[in-house]
């Protein structure tokens, strides 16, 4: 199609979820001809689409809210501490509402190729429905999260009953009650599913490869007079979550772990365990982190914890991980997780003793029992972080795939940009602090600081933007030397870019996907550049 017949906008922004819709009022506030083109038929993300049982934040809910207007800070009630998926959703349209944000979006609109123009410098883009655009600016919000994957078992689609991951749980209400279900993943996800539904079905069957830690979120109901409290305190909090390098309320302790004996470590413990949330992690002593000795200790701690709430002692050892030590993997929060395993309906299968062969036309096959089921439910995770990056054809100056720049690890300068593709901007972007910390609150700071550039760019009158190479490497050499810092780099998850359902992110293989340095550090950094010019961008 000639260019000229073209929908034409300054920036196009990819996603309606968290950050998708903070970005758009950012750019709406700042007057550019902006839209969000949306996957999905609606907005709100991984809130959308994640309607399984039991999904909720795990981060405080006001710690998650957007802190940008006063009025809406005013006005919303969160009623949960942790709040869960609906409330999240009403919150996420409510927002919308207020703000008048839905006009500045477009829904069931798949991006599924973007290619540079250096000639217009503009990116054109093509929907999977074959509608193309041409943006100057291209702006992606598309989440760390938003991949799915399914295991590769043989004879997945023969199954005769229910199959879903969790990513896909139909909108229309599940029957549980009577039927036998069966899990398969123990990650973030698999714990809450478990959790919630074990009371609910006839007969649960959990498919665990390897048991990952878990610790109780403690969650509660916020009353109208705490949450009056909140309210009063939101800018003392957002400050808080500002400082903390989690981005949390929750302050590492620094009183020196070999400072304290281990009876006094041990009190310090029983009273974080009840805490909520991440303080067990965020609260904890910084050495647990990196010092092998530390860790061991406290998984000594937390792995007595579950052989007190798991009656069956061999049940409770399957469940208590032995690959990687408390806080090295991200870190699942669990409602009477582990009480789920004295239920005489729930089993669990232990795959590192009797692998899965295949699914049936009626259940699954293991190496040991053939296990009849009626409904299988797949918590396997994700493509993360990289993983929507690859679903669209992105093509940067002379036609480079950043599929292909980025086969073995992601190379990006903060996370924002990457060299090569000029004009494409991202929130929570690769080797960003976004996934290792409080999500929202890092959105907020990328969002910010995306606005400025562009606002900077209109401006000036810049048409092109592109990450310095040496800037890049740069970074991704800081990415790496925050990796190497803590025991995290041994373990075996998103976080270290892990997945044995996708090819060439299977074991031993660590793709450097997220940046592990305090969040204050890390924004430090990014705002010293702005105030500098942006020395790492060449800007034209
Ligand atoms: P995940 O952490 O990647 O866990 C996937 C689980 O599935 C692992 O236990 C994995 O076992 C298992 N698995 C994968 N493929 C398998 C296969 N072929 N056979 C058997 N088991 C298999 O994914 P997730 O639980 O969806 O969580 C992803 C992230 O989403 C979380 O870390 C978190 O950041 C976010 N999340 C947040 C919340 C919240 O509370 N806000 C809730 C849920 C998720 P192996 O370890 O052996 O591979």
């Amino acid at each position: 199609m000639p260019e000229r017949q073209q929908e034409q906008r300054e920036v196009v922004v990819i996603g309606a979820g968290v950050a998708g819709i903070y970005q758009i009022k950012r750019l709406v506030d700042l007057g550019v001809d902006a839209i969000v083109l949306e996957a999905d038929d609606d907005l709100g993300g991984t809130w959308y689409r994640n309607r399984y049982p039991g999904a909720r934040f795990d981060s405080e809910s006001y710690t998650y809210g957007y802190s940008f207007s006063q009025e809406l800070l005013d006005e919303w009630h969160w009623k949960e501490r942790f709040s869960p998926q609906p409330e999240n959703m009403r919150y996420l349209h409510y927002v919308a509402d207020k703000f008048d944000l839905r006009r500045h979006m477009r829904f069931n609109a798949r991006v599924a190729a973007m290619h540079w123009d250096e000639r217009a410098r503009r990116w054109q883009l093509e929907l999977d429905s074959g509608e193309r655009l041409s943006a100057r600016f291209v702006i992606s919000c598309i989440g760390a999260l938003s991949i799915p994957t399914p295991p590769r078992y043989d004879g997945v689609d023969d199954f005769q009953g229910q199959a879903f991951h969790t990513y896909w749980w139909p909108k229309e209400p599940v029957a549980l009650e009577g039927r036998r279900v069966g899990v398969i993943g123990t990650g973030a996800t698999g714990i809450q599913v478990i959790a919630e539904i074990a009371n609910k079905v006839g007969e649960l069957y959990v498919f665990q490869r390897r048991p990952n830690w878990s610790t109780p979120l403690n969650n509660a109901p916020i009353s109208e007079a705490e949450m009056a409290e909140i309210r009063a305190r939101y800018d003392e909090i957002f400050a808080n979550c500002a400082d903390s390098p989690g981005g949390f309320e929750h302050v590492p302790d620094r009183r020196g772990f070999w400072n304290l004996t281990h009876e006094e470590r041990v009190a310090f413990w029983d009273e974080l365990y009840r805490q909520p949330g991440f303080a067990i992690l965020q609260a904890n002593f910084i050495e647990i982190f990196a010092d092998e000795a530390a860790n061991r200790e406290l998984s000594e701690y937390i792995a007595g914890r579950i052989r007190e709430r798991v009656h069956d002692p061999e049940i409770a050892e399957k469940l208590i991980p032995k690959d990687h030590g408390f806080g090295t993997q991200r870190l699942p929060l669990e409602t009477r997780y582990f009480e789920a395993y004295n239920r005489d309906n729930v089993h669990l299968v232990d795959l590192s003793e009797t692998p899965i062969e295949r699914v049936t036309r009626t259940g699954i096959q293991t190496s040991e029992d053939h296990i009849e089921l009626d409904l299988i439910v797949f918590a396997t995770g994700f493509n993360a972080i990289t993983g929507a990056f690859d679903q669209i054809d992105v093509r940067g100056t002379d036609g480079r795939a950043l599929a292909d720049k980025w086969r073995d690890g992601p190379s990006t300068w903060c996370g924002l940009l990457t060299h090569g593709f000029p004009n494409l901007i991202m929130v929570a972007g690769p080797q960003s602090v976004s996934g290792s910390t409080n999500y929202p609150r890092a959105i907020e700071a990328g969002v910010d600081w995306v606005t400025d550039l562009v606002a900077h760019a209109m401006d000036q009158g810049l048409t092109r933007i592109e990450a310095d190479a040496d800037a890049e490497r740069a970074w991704v050499e800081e990415v790496k030397r925050a990796h190497e810092r803590i025991l995290l780099r041994r373990s075996q998850g998103w976080f270290t870019g892990y997945n044995s359902n996708v090819e060439g992110h299977e074991a031993g293989k660590v793709r450097y996907v997220a940046y592990f340095g305090p969040a204050p550090k890390y924004r430090a950094r990014i705002q010293a550049a702005a105030a500098e010019g942006y020395p790492q961008l060449h800007l034209d």
